[in-house]
């Protein structure tokens, strides 16, 4: 079975091409750039080694352009090969991206690989979080070089969190000068 592992270039900082399973498997894989015409890169490929290739397997499908995701439909209904995305449905703010938009929309089949909040429930969004370990709700889509991380809850704790942290940087309502902390002052300073 001859297959071939396909990624997205988001960070030019990656420079191994590997895609790494969770439970430590890499593999090789070649770099999907915004301009590849992945139909077109299909069909070079088989020419090149002289045969079809039976699975494609496309890791972080979200970053794929819609266009790239119809270059991809045509390799399968035009070829039979199968081509197998995997990705996050949504950013860091509940919006579908790109990639997975087109997915969603033409794609055969769609499994959901479900995973648990800290509360038991699904999880739904995948909250960035800054170096205090608080959701940040501003952004490009994709921040390139940043030093945030995301964590994957359910939408009732993103809700909940939010609504935590906008009560605990709000400045107090009445206050007495000297009287401790003031909310405000963790704005003014900025991250630490
Ligand atoms: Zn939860």
């Amino acid at each position: 079975m001859r297959y071939l592992c396909m990624k997205p270039v988001v960070d030019n900082r990656e420079s191994k091409n590997v895609i790494r399973s969770r439970i430590g498997i890499e593999r090789e894989c070649r770099w999907i750039y915004p301009d590849t015409d992945l139909y077109e890169f299909a069909r070079g490929y088989f020419r090149e080694i002289g045969a079809l290739v039976e699975w494609f397997l496309v890791d972080e499908a979200q970053f794929l352009s819609a266009q790239q995701v119809d270059q991809l439909s045509r390799i399968v209904d035009d070829f039979g090969c199968n081509v197998i995305c995997y990705g996050l449905r949504t950013d860091f703010k509940t919006h579908l991206f790109e990639g997975s938009r087109r997915l969603f929309e033409i794609a055969d089949t769609i499994d959901e690989i479900k995973s648990t909040c800290t509360c038991g429930h699904k999880t739904i969004v995948n909250a960035r979080i800054d170096a205090n370990g608080d959701f940040v709700n501003e952004g490009a889509q994709v921040e390139i070089g940043g030093d945030d991380r995301y964590i994957a809850v359910c939408r009732k704790c993103w809700r909940n969190q939010r609504i935590a942290q906008s009560a605990r940087y709000s400045p107090p309502l009445t206050s007495t000068p000297n009287s401790g902390i003031y909310p405000i002052q963790k704005i003014a300073s900025g991250p630490s």
